[in-house]
């Protein structure tokens, strides 16, 4: 007779459409780092859903907050007020020290309004003449799955046959600052970048980038938009991945573990003179500011804090890197990363690489086919890590 997994598998590819290649593995439950399949098996999620769960599966803090909010109001839309969204925008806006939070629900929508606020600065603000806006962004960026999202993205497998793409956005190589000074016109509205980029791979830009590039953004009156959907809160070590060279974006996108892998949550957050140019009727979102989600996401920015994720992922990262750059294995091209963002590059594809490690009860994904991505929970434990790390230098001895 066939598993309970096999039965979920066959039926999940027989109803559903083919826009994803999931490991063989079906997940019934989880806790912290660890999650268990229909027969019970156990294997550590080394992937926490792209980073949408850093503060682990199902804290407890985090599910009181959802239960709670359940017994009382889910859903009011923007039409009326709710009791859990103030809280929500001052908890985000004391986190990021700037003035608006615009919310929306996942990562693509927040993308979309990091560029709809962009394009509507360029006309207000700049002087851009209308529907000359240009935005720029980095080869081997990804940004989301909707039109815009695809638009900015530079991996023609992402956009084949989903034509015609937005027009006014240019792409140049990402770290290049000299690239970024010759693709900036009068017209560019936007830099929007990713301070880590995560689906390319966990690949970091030169050191100084950052800086750099924000400071050519200055110079030319171009706003500076950071993704940091997958690279903030916590993720890198630092609270947000631009604080590693200390710059304040003139506009946060963010999402993921801004909902604790509980509810989808996600927003945009930047001064008044950027997002002040939204006005009623402008942009909007039926589920956006729901209190559901604004209750979750107090308390799973409260779990960030209160359980020091910054600084766990900081030393854990720190001490796995070390671990991982000591196997000695002619395979391993590169390890890389920050904090508990780490990625280990191949000379060879890393999908069975990553089977053998389900094999040994550790989850992870391979990305742009030669990368292991190992991004845990923040509240990994020590020696659940070092499980971790024993299982990796098993498969890399075969
Ligand atoms: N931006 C970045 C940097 C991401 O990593 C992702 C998702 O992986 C997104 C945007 C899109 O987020 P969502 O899948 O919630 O739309």
């Amino acid at each position: 007779t066939k598993s309970k997994t096999n039965e979920i598998i066959d039926q999940t590819s027989k109803y559903g459409a083919n826009n994803y290649h999931p490991l063989p593995v079906v997940i019934a439950e989880a806790e912290g780092a660890w999650v268990k399949d229909p027969e019970g098996n156990e294997y550590m999620d080394m992937l926490s859903a792209y980073s949408a769960v850093n503060q682990g599966h199902r804290h407890p803090k985090i599910i009181e907050a959802l239960k709670n909010q359940a017994d009382r109001v889910t859903l009011t839309s923007r039409a009326f007020h709710n009791d859990q969204l103030g809280p929500f925008y001052e908890k985000v806006s004391k986190l990021t020290g700037k003035d608006m939070v615009l919310p929306m629900n996942t990562g693509a929508e927040a993308v979309e309004t990091a560029i709809k606020a962009a394009r509507r600065w360029a006309y207000d603000q700049k002087g851009v003449q209308e529907n000359q806006a240009e935005i720029i962004a980095c080869e081997g960026n990804f940004h989301g799955r909707t039109m815009t999202a695809v638009s900015l993205s530079s991996d023609p497998d992402n956009k084949q046959g989903f034509g015609p793409m937005l027009p006014g956005i240019k792409v140049f190589p990402y770290g290049d600052v000299k690239a970024l000074k010759e693709a900036i016109t009068p017209n560019t509205a936007a830099f929007l970048l990713e301070p880590i980029q995560g689906e390319a791979g966990i690949v970091l830009p030169p050191e100084g980038f950052l800086k750099e590039a924000y400071e050519v953004c200055k110079d030319e009156n171009v706003l500076f938009i950071a993704d940091e959907i997958q690279s903030g809160l916590a993720r890198t070590g630092k609270m947000f991945a631009c604080d590693w060279e200390e710059v304040t974006p003139d506009m946060y996108i963010l999402g993921k573990a801004l909902g604790g892998g509980v509810m989808p949550i996600s927003c945009v957050v930047a001064n008044e003179d950027v997002l002040g140019v939204f006005n009623p009727g402008s942009h909007g979102s039926t589920f956006g500011g729901n209190p559901l989600a604004s209750a979750v996401s107090v308390a799973a920015l409260q779990v960030i804090e209160d359980e020091k994720l910054v600084e766990r992922s900081l030393e854990l990262g720190e001490y796995f890197q070390a671990k991982l750059k000591k196997i000695d294995n002619p395979v391993i091209k590169e390890v890389r990363g920050k904090g508990l963002f780490v990625g280990v590059e191949l000379h060879e594809p890393a999908r069975s690489y990553c089977e053998a490690l389900k094999q040994e009860g550790l989850l992870c994904k391979e990305t742009h086919e030669n990368v292991i991505r190992f991004a845990p929970p923040l509240v990994i434990k020590q020696e659940d890590l070092d499980w971790a790390i024993e299982k990796i230098y098993q498969v890399f001895a075969k």
